[in-house]
């Protein structure tokens, strides 16, 4: 895929959030860190729903 959703480990707070948001189940909290998956569609639904800014997708061409 072209693109890649990334994580601010500075600013998460694993509040598990993005991961019950995502259609496609392509987030994973581990015990350190948010692990995105390449079953990611690229909806950027995790990204409107993180309460502290933490995602952004790199890669974006539009
Ligand atoms: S962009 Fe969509 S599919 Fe990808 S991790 Fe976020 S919610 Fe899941
Ligand atoms: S919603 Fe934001 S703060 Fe919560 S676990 Fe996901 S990236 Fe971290």
């Amino acid at each position: 895929m072209d693109f890649k959703i990334d994580v601010d480990e500075s600013k998460c707070l694993y509040c598990g959030g993005c991961a019950g948001v995502c259609p496609v189940d392509a987030m994973l909290l581990d015990e350190v860190r948010i692990v995105i998956n390449e079953a990611c569609i690229g909806c950027k639904l995790c990204i409107k729903f993180c309460p502290v800014g933490a995602l952004s997708m790199e890669g974006e061409n539009d």
